[in-house]
């Protein structure tokens, strides 16, 4: 009897013991749990990355621990080209591309389908895992390249791109110089614009990839964004949803500008997530879309034009400006000459239009 009994005391002092020790427990991962403190809060990052889970500051997407892969794009937005339509693309305003779609990337269903992917509202799976998943063995990377179109345009250029489709270390670049994209025309400073980078595709003379592009689209515009892929992919070894197109306006020959779209694929869009039209333009240059000529401004000033001189006060002007309209219209003569032709007679150049 007196056994049992003191059995029972041992035994109930002990369980106050344990509930003191749980709840002690229960308090310390509370605190855990929801504590900013920077110690508590760096521990509980690891753990949680230990543990599989991502970080817990969302937002910043972070491709391999090291660097923080930037929105790209930047100024304006723009809803969606292809409401815009081929007649209304985006004018040039300064910067280098624009955001397209609030910058969130959307590809044609048969971008996921090639790459044995599934988009689920945006969350991907491989085809066969669970809602959700990834399984790298089940991807299949791949390129793709639509064929030109009826005047010898590129069309758009996609794949799902890794590793395995970039070029191999030390793999040197092939010639590109027998293709001549459309539009191409000599001796304009045109370079050959890769839809998908060679970097990233190791494609070298394909016609169905190379569109003529200034020295601002393919170095300003597009490198970066390229850049910033194949990094990531360097980095982290995972895959990348990607798209490019070029955007022509009506039957021109040369794009106005080439939209890019990329998405990361194992980290669901962290790593590498974008959506952006860059201008295929010179700044302080005209191009002719439909001749690939492009002029200068200096050049454009050595031309020979229409001017309106005024002969009374040996000032000229170009057709529209103002200071034409208010001229009387007997001191009015129109010369078709070049700027040099008329200085070099004694002109001077109106100082509101300046031509
Ligand atoms: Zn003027």
């Amino acid at each position: 009897m007196n056994k049992t009994k003191s059995s029972k005391k041992k035994n109930s002092s002990k369980s106050r013991l344990l509930s003191a020790l749980v709840i002690v427990i229960l308090l310390a991962a509370a605190l855990f749990v929801v504590s900013d403190a920077p110690f508590i809060k760096g521990v509980r990052d690891s753990l949680m990355q230990k543990l599989g889970y991502e970080s817990v500051d969302q937002g910043e997407g972070t491709g391999d621990g090291s660097e923080t892969v930037k929105p790209a794009g930047k100024g304006n937005s723009i809803e969606d080209i292809s409401s815009l339509g081929t007649d209304a693309l985006p004018e040039y305003n300064g910067d280098h591309y624009l955001q397209v779609n609030g910058n969130m990337p959307e590809f044609p269903d048969d971008v996921y389908d090639r790459a044995s992917l599934v988009n689920d509202n945006g969350v991907l799976s491989t085809k066969g895992s669970k809602a959700g998943k990834i399984d790298t063995k089940l991807l299949a990377p791949y390129e793709y390249y639509g064929s030109l179109d009826n005047l010898g345009r590129c069309t758009e250029a996609y794949g799902c791109l890794g590793e395995e489709t970039m070029p191999a270390e030390g793999q040197d670049r092939g010639d590109i110089s027998s293709v001549r994209p459309s539009g191409w025309a000599k001796a304009q400073n045109w370079e050959r614009c890769h839809l998908i980078a060679w970097a990233l595709s190791a494609e070298n003379a394909n016609p169905s990839n190379l569109i003529t592009g200034t020295h601002y689209l393919n170095y300003d515009g597009m490198r970066p964004l390229e850049e910033e892929v194949e990094h990531y992919i360097w980095n982290t070894g995972n895959h990348v949803l990607y798209y490019s197109k070029p955007w022509f306006s009506g039957d021109e020959l040369v794009a106005r500008g080439v939209q890019m779209v990329a998405r990361s694929v194992e980290d669901n869009g962290k790593g590498i997530s974008f959506n952006v039209y860059c201008f295929n333009v010179t700044p302080n240059a005209e191009i002719d879309y439909t001749t690939g000529i492009v002029t200068t401004e200096e050049q454009a000033k050595q031309d020979a034009r229409v001017y309106i001189i005024n002969t009374r006060s040996g000032v000229f002007h170009y057709p529209s400006c103002d200071g034409v309209k208010e001229m009387s219209e007997h001191n009015k003569k129109e010369v078709t000459a070049t700027r040099k032709e008329l200085t070099d007679q004694g002109y001077t150049p109106c100082g509101s239009c300046e031509p």
